[in-house]
């Protein structure tokens, strides 16, 4: 009697390209392999669970692997350290699940033209302690730095907290080798070389293997931009007695101009609520804030001391309390932790339930970040009132330009789900709740997602909307690399276009 969810067949094929060990057909093996962090219809978990987990170790067993699946139209799902917020690496069609951690080697360090080159399986923390010795860091830094990796960095189009100074996840990479649905093995970069940062020869295709979400192939291999780590790194937090005051104040730091600044973050009442009363790494701040800013400025000492000073001079002025260097650096030196820790959350009577965590990430611009904040926090409060199964924790509005932090906000409010009374009934208001978020952020000419993706139900129904004419475009686009839809089917309704 076998457990299996794929035939004999499929099996010796797989254990044929990478032995028996890379071939996993266990029910903890492809169940653990099956959600994300995001709220999850567990009611219905079984519906998402892969056939088979495959383990390769290079690009020729990854090509191999999905010219098997166009041959016998079995669906491949990317997984890297399932930490995606959107449902990507989950699998909606069931399939061979290709989980890319054994992928984690880093083939160079050029410190001259100042690259690295990693396969997709490495860990963002592992990559910057190895590359520490030689003084220069790959500057992606998002919360989940501990535990995310670089194939799903590309994957999602990921959002650094210090990209306002050294860019995002998509300006960060210089090249990457893909293995296209097809199974034919590319390299995607300026020109067609490895290291080369900008060229005009051919069509600019890059982007396109940005945020795909495993739709358009497997990424193997990547050569990473590297920066001198900074000599000094500053942090100041400031204090506000309403939001309005502190959100004009995040404009007036934002476009401060020094090249230094690497990032500005807005934390409204809701989320100081939440960190008070859940988060355990919370440093004491006075009862009268309502609000919080962040700054935070990295670069040689020559420039970070000067412009600090005025940084300081800027936060005062625009009506901020400086609220003293324990909260400052202790509370920036926390900022990988601080998202771990929502596993529980409270009902409006304040008893405390396993919650998981809806973390939306619309893309705003600055000016509507007022009217946006009010509309979502009156979106929770409803249902809140209503299922008594959500807790809302705040919003925080992060700046996401890449070298200029006064253009858009990655403004994102967080949401508990209590997650073993979504039933179908809960699972819908769920829905409907992230769909009434999601009308909000397009009234406002928003984008639904600024790094997770908006490939998750509710969020996903609108991405016709949001991207109009682009949306055939990508269609069209998937058609042609991805004959046989094999590459994370279900995904952006990229289904539709196979509908003919
Ligand atoms: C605590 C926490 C904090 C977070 N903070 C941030 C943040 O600050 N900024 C941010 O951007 N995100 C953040 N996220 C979201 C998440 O960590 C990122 O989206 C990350 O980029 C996903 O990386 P991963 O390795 O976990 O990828 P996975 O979740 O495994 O995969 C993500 C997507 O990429 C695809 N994929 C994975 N590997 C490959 C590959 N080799 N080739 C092609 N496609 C591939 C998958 O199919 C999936 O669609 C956070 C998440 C958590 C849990």
């Amino acid at each position: 009697m076998t457990e299996r969810a794929i035939s004999d067949a499929v099996y010796d094929e797989l254990v044929g390209i990478l032995g028996p060990d890379g071939v996993l057909t266990g029910k903890s093996a492809r169940w653990n392999r099956t959600r994300v962090p995001a709220p999850f219809p567990v009611h219905r978990w079984h519906e998402h669970v892969p056939d088979v987990v495959v383990l390769p170790r290079t690009t020729e067993q990854v090509a191999e692997i999905v010219r098997l699946a166009n041959r016998r139209k079995l669906p491949v799902v990317p997984r890297a350290a399932g930490t995606g917020l959107t449902d990507g690496a989950t699998p909606l069609n069931g399939g061979i699940l290709l989980d890319v951690k054994r992928m984690n080697e880093i083939r160079e360090i050029d410190l001259l033209d100042r690259t690295v080159t990693v396969q997709p399986g490495l860990n963002m923390l592992k990559l910057n302690e190895v590359l520490q010795p030689h003084g220069v860091m790959f500057p992606d830094d998002p919360a989940s730095y501990p535990c995310s990796m670089i194939g799903g960095r590309i994957g999602t189009s990921g959002w650094s907290l210090i990209g306002a100074r050294y860019g995002h996840t998509r300006d960060l990479v210089c090249s990457l080798e893909v293995v296209l649905p097809t199974g034919e093995v590319v390299r995607i970069g300026e020109g067609g070389g490895r290291k080369v940062r900008k060229a005009s020869t051919g069509f600019t295709l890059k982007p396109l293997f940005f945020g795909h979400e495993g739709t358009l192939g497997v990424v193997t291999e990547a050569t990473l931009e590297l920066v001198p780590r900074p000599q000094a790194e500053f942090a100041a937090f400031f204090g506000y007695r309403d939001y309005d005051t502190a959100w004009r104040s995040t404009g007036a730091l934002a476009r401060s101009g020094f090249a230094t600044l690497a990032g500005v973050v807005l934390f409204d009442e809701w989320k100081l609520a939440y960190l008070r009363r859940d988060d355990e790494a919370y440093i004491e701040q006075p009862d009268w804030l309502k609000s919080v800013v962040a700054v935070a400025m990295y670069g040689n000492e020559a420039e970070v001391v000067p412009a600090a000073r005025e940084i300081m001079r800027i936060g005062r002025e625009s009506g901020g309390t400086y609220l003293g260097d324990e909260v400052s650096q202790g509370d920036w030196a926390a900022r990988h932790d601080r998202y771990a820790i929502p596993l529980h959350g409270r009902l409006r009577s304040g008893e405390v339930v396993p919650m998981s965590w809806h973390c939306e990430d619309a893309a705003l611009n600055y000016s509507v970040l007022p009217q946006v904040h009010e509309e979502w926090h009156a979106i929770a409060d409803r249902y809140i009132e209503r299922y008594g199964i959500f807790d809302d924790w705040g919003i925080f509005a992060y700046t996401n330009g890449a070298y200029k932090p006064w253009g858009d906000y990655l403004v994102e409010i967080d949401i508990g789900i209590w997650e073993q009374r979504l039933d179908d009934e809960g699972w819908a208001a769920w829905l409907n709740c992230k769909r009434e978020i999601t009308e909000v952020t397009l009234k406002y000419g928003g984008s639904i997602s600024a790094c997770h993706g908006a490939s998750r139900a509710g969020d996903v129904d609108y991405v016709p909307q949001e991207l109009g004419g682009a949306f055939d475009v990508m269609k069209k686009i998937k058609r042609t690399l991805d004959p046989n839809n094999v590459m994370n089917p279900g995904k952006y309704l990229l289904d539709q276009a196979y509908e003919d």
